[in-house]
C-alpha cells in the first residue's frame, strides 16, 4: 500500500493534535486503524477513549511484569535526565531561587528524584496508582493521582512543566498542553521526550509490511501499540506546540534506548547494526526531546 493508492478515511476519533476529522488509513495493527491527519500529519490511533476507559487501561501500570520494563525507563532517566533539566534551567528567563518544576505523568519518580537533586522543588501527576505510590516514598514529593484536567494547581504557578514519554499516551495531547501553559508563568519551561515516528526502524517496519502484502506484520506491532496514542515527527510536535502558546527553544534527535524495547535478539541485533547508520542520520534516531518556553 503506498501513498498514492491510500483512500481518504474518516477516523472514529479526530486527529489528537489539531481536531480534523480526515486523515488516510496507514494499517492496521492488532485490530486498531494507525491514521495520519490529512491537515497537520500526526500519526494516531484510530481509538476512542473517555476519562473511565484510560483510568483502566493504567490501573495497575507498573505492576507485575511492568516492573523490569520501569528499571529499563530509570536507566534512561538515570542516563538522560540531567543534561535535559540543566538545559530547562538554562531556558528559564530569570528564575528565581527556588524553581517549581511539575511532572506531569511521573511514573515512580525518577524523574522527580533528579529534579530534587538538581535543586528544583517538585510535585508529580500520575493516574497509577502503585506508581504514584512509588512516586512519593521515592521522593517525598507531592504527587496528585489523577488526572492533569482533575489536578486543580493554580495557573501560572510552575517555572518548569516535564512530560518524559507521556504525550505519546495522552487522549488530547492539545488540550493537555493548553493546560500545562495555563500552570506555567510567562517565560517558564517547557521540556518533552517522546518517540519520533520518522525513525528508521519505524519506516523500516512499514516497508516491511508493503512489501510483503501486509504478511510481516511483527515489527509493527513492537512499534506502535495500544498504550501510545499518537506518533510524533519533528515537524507535527512543533507544529503543535507552536499552536498551544509555545515558542520552540530547542530539538534534540535522540538514538533509542534499547533497554526500554522489548525486543528477540535478533530484532536487538538488528537494531545495533543500525546504530551508525543513526548516528549519521539525526532525523531518524528514534526520540524527540524538545524545549519550549511560554509565549
Ligand atoms: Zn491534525
Amino acid at each position: 500500500m503506498d501513498d498514492a493508492q491510500r483512500q481518504p478515511y474518516a477516523p472514529r476519533q479526530a486527529c489528537r493534535a489539531c481536531g480534523n476529522s480526515r486523515g488516510e488509513l496507514l494499517f492496521i495493527v492488532s485490530g486498531c486503524p494507525v491514521v495520519r491527519c490529512s491537515q497537520c500529519r500526526l500519526v494516531f490511533l484510530d481509538i476512542v477513549h473517555d476519562a473511565p476507559s484510560i483510568e483502566e487501561m493504567y490501573r495497575q501500570y507498573g505492576c507485575t511484569d511492568e516492573t523490569v520494563y520501569f528499571e529499563g525507563i530509570n536507566a534512561g532517566v538515570e542516563r538522560n535526565i540531567d543534561r535535559f533539566l540543566a538545559r530547562c534551567r538554562q531556558y528559564l528567563a530569570a528564575p528565581g531561587p527556588k524553581q517549581r518544576l511539575l511532572d506531569i505523568g511521573c511514573g515512580n519518580g525518577a524523574l522527580l528524584k533528579r529534579a530534587l537533586q538538581a535543586g528544583f522543588e517538585c510535585q508529580g501527576i500520575e493516574i497509577s496508582t502503585p506508581l504514584a505510590d512509588q512516586a512519593r516514598q521515592q521522593t517525598g514529593c507531592p504527587v496528585h493521582t489523577c488526572f492533569l484536567a482533575d489536578a486543580n494547581l493554580p495557573k501560572g504557578s510552575f517555572d518548569a512543566v516535564t512530560m518524559y514519554d507521556v504525550i505519546e499516551h495522552l487522549q488530547s495531547p492539545r488540550t493537555d498542553l493548553a493546560r500545562a501553559c495555563a500552570l506555567l508563568r510567562p517565560g517558564g519551561v517547557l521540556f518533552l521526550f517522546t518517540p519520533n515516528e520518522n525513525a528508521l526502524p519505524r519506516k523500516i517496519a512499514k516497508a516491511c509490511y508493503r512489501l510483503t502484502a501486509h504478511a510481516v506484520s511483527r515489527p509493527l506491532k513492537v512499534l506502535y501499540y495500544a498504550q501510545h496514542l499518537s506518533y510524533f515527527t519533528r515537524a507535527s510536535l512543533s507544529r503543535l506546540l507552536l499552536d498551544s502558546g509555545f515558542d520552540i527553544m530547542g530539538i534534540h534527535m535522540q538514538s533509542y534506548d534499547r533497554s526500554r524495547l522489548r525486543l528477540s535478539l535478533l530484532q536487538q541485533a538488528a537494531l545495533y547494526m543500525l546504530q551508525p547508520v543513526l548516528l549519521f542520520c539525526p532525523p531518524v534516531r528514534g526520540k524527540i526531546a524538545l524545549w519550549a518556553r511560554k509565549r
